[in-house]
């Protein structure tokens, strides 16, 4: 099964600036991250093709310092990766992009496209969809497990805060994968040794068969009119109690957002 993975580097959203002017994202100058979404994808890439066999292929659109990333990826056991990157790609809306992604897609021989069901920046899970609209594939979103592959058919589990589904997808599809589908492995040392066998492949607009008009600014339906920091309004509760409550207490308030580890 020849699997691609759409990847995309996120800043540290912690440190994030907008241009005024452009209303976008600062990027340059900020710490980045593999958006945690597109991490569960990759491993499950991996995991299928452990089981099926095939290769797993990484893609992202984004500027030359994205490199690093999918080399990271590379030592994980990613086969090979692509970077579409270029100037005229500036500015592109989640269409764009989504329209940048399918039509160099197109090119490749695929079964099944995995793309994070959304990024910590942009955070619209759009791009998936709209790939998958694109390509005129089928999809299934907010997956929480990959349970086979039968015949050419995917069986997944998708859960909402609604609903629990096992559906049975017919490749070629497209699949967006959450973070909380699985720990993603480190690098290894054997793949780190075959870094050396495997490449990065850069390629800009032209390498792509969409007009100059479906990119960037010009491609891009959305317009930011305004931006603004939300002000903090509400005030914290204040409450008197002894040291033994209080610790109680704040564990108690702490617990729904603790990552609860098995030490068995
Ligand atoms: P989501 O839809 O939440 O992402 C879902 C999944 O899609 C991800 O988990 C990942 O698997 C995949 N995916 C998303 N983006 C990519 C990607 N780039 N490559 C591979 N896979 C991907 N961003 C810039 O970097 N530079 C700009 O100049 C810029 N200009 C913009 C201008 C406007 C007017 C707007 C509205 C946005 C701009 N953006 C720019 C942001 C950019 O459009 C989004 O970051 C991008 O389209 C992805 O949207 P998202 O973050 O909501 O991703």
């Amino acid at each position: 099964m020849n699997i691609l993975v759409l990847v995309k580097q996120v800043p540290d959203t912690s440190a994030i600036k907008i241009d005024k002017e452009t209303n976008t994202l600062i990027r340059t100058g900020v710490t980045n991250i593999i958006n945690p979404d597109d991490l569960a994808g990759v491993e499950e890439a991996l995991k299928l093709k452990e089981k099926y066999g095939g290769t797993v292929t990484s893609i992202t659109m984004g500027p030359l310092q994205a490199e690093a990333m999918l080399i990271e990826l590379m030592a994980m056991g990613v086969d090979q990766a692509y970077l579409l990157s270029d100037r005229r790609f500036a500015g592109s809306d989640t269409w764009a992009t989504s329209k940048i992604l399918s039509s160099f897609i197109q090119t490749l021989d695929y079964d099944l496209i995995i793309a994070g069901y959304q990024a910590i920046d942009g955070d619209t899970a759009q791009v998936g969809p709209q790939v998958a609209e694109f390509l005129d594939l089928p999809q299934v979103t907010h997956l929480s497990e990959i349970i086979e592959l039968d015949g050419d058919e995917l069986v997944v589990v998708k859960k909402t805060d609604y609903e629990l589904d096992t559906l049975a997808v017919k490749l070629p599809a497209l699949i967006t994968t959450r973070k909380e589908m699985n720990t993603p492995r480190q690098m290894n040392a054997f793949e780190i040794w075959n870094l050396d066998k495997k490449k990065v492949m850069i390629k800009t607009f032209d390498d792509l068969s969409i007009p100059l008009s479906d990119i960037g600014l010009a491609g891009s339906p959305t317009k930011v009119k305004k931006t603004y920091t939300r002000p903090v309004t509400t005030k914290a509760p204040k409450v008197e109690m002894n040291e033994v409550d209080a610790a109680k207490k704040i564990v108690d308030l702490l617990y729904p957002y603790m990552e609860v580890k098995s030490h068995g």
